[in-house]
């Protein structure tokens, strides 16, 4: 299970004789859970929709991994220091916009700090924290000024020796949002994009009601706090409730401080509600990062942002904008 903050949506009314049917499938893409469900005329329809989003997220797993040694961001990983690398406009539109992301959270958000990932290790293995040289040695191959692009060339350039970029914190967003955008361009009315709690919906559920989110606090996961209708936006949780380390009590998170080089501590869980589930994506970790104070402030100044953060006590924090109907 991925969310400490459990997002889930409450399906009513699917299949009434003569109507729309309602498709579900599950699959395992980008090291994640996808759910996908579309609202179609018939099951052929509807699986041909499904085959088609899974076809999409699978293309965008290729170009964007930084697992797979043949994409082409191990590309310019592998070639860092040494020689800019020419990438598909998509991913070079894709790193324009996570280098915007990174201005607009003062650095919270930043696709370098993949070179990091060698010393945090978030799947049980690590048994002490590591010392603070290494923790500040790491620091000197972060930072998103040091991605340099050439738009003309197309190419992407991490100008020093070991850096290294990953989407971990935007992709299943970005892959959600085309996965819907293409279905919607063909035709398909409803569906919900799911990828392990990055979620965007579109249209409406066959009986014509809107697609349902429930939020339950992970301090109390049998009861929903909040339900609210979710139109054409996207909600993401960023909070992984298997993946952190515990040192003297402290609870780690798999999300790090571009800027100090440890973990962010502090939060369990961060949900965002955007126009995208790329923005959506993006901003839960970087509220994460930035902690409640100045997450929440920075949330308030986006238009049609809003946020709720569980804290490492169990209380919860909501953004100005968030209009959620408590129980
Ligand atoms: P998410 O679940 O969207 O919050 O993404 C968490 C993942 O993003 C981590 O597992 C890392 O792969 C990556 N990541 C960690 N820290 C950062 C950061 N400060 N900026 C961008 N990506 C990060
Ligand atoms: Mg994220």
């Amino acid at each position: 299970m991925r969310c400490l903050l459990f997002l889930f949506l409450l399906v009513f009314g699917a299949d009434a004789a003569g109507a729309q049917q309602m498709l579900h499938r599950r699959v395992l893409l980008m090291g994640s859970r996808f759910d996908l469900t579309v609202v179609a005329a018939n099951d052929i329809a509807g699986n041909a929709y499904l085959d088609m989003a899974i076809g999409e997220i699978a293309r965008i797993e290729r170009l964007i991994s930084s697992w797979d040694p043949n994409s082409q961001t191990s590309a310019i990983n592998a070639n860092a220091g040494i020689a800019p690398v020419r990438v598909d406009r998509e991913l070079m539109e894709l790193i324009e916009r996570s280098i915007a992301l990174s201005e607009l959270t003062d650095g919270a958000f930043d696709i370098s700090y993949a070179s990091m990932d060698n010393i945090w290790k978030f799947d049980g293995s690590m048994v002490r924290m590591p010392a603070p040289e290494v923790v500040k040695k790491s620091v000197e191959k972060v930072g998103y000024k040091k991605i340099i692009l050439d738009t003309k060339k197309q190419t992407v350039f991490l100008s020093q020796k070991g850096m290294k970029i990953g989407f971990g914190a935007i992709g299943k967003g970005y892959a959600a949002d085309k996965a819907k955008e293409l279905l919607m361009a063909n035709g398909a009315v409803a569906g919900i994009i799911n990828a392990s709690g990055d979620m965007n919906t579109w249209g409406k559920q066959p009986d014509g009601s809107d697609w349902m989110v429930a939020i339950t606090n992970p301090m109390n996961k049998n009861k929903a706090f909040a339900e609210l209708p979710l139109r054409q936006g996207a909600v993401v949780t960023s909070g992984d409730y298997e993946r952190f380390v515990e040192f003297d009590k402290v609870r780690y998170a798999h999300i790090i401080n571009p800027q100090t080089g440890y973990p962010a501590t502090g939060i369990i869980s961060v949900t965002v509600f955007a126009p995208s589930a790329e923005l959506a994506d993006a901003l839960a970790t970087s509220v994460f990062v930035m902690g409640k104070e100045v997450g929440i402030d920075r949330i308030d100044q986006l238009p049609q942002v809003a946020c709720i953060i569980i804290d490492d006590q169990g209380a919860v924090h909501k953004s100005k904008h968030i209009r959620i109907n408590e129980k």
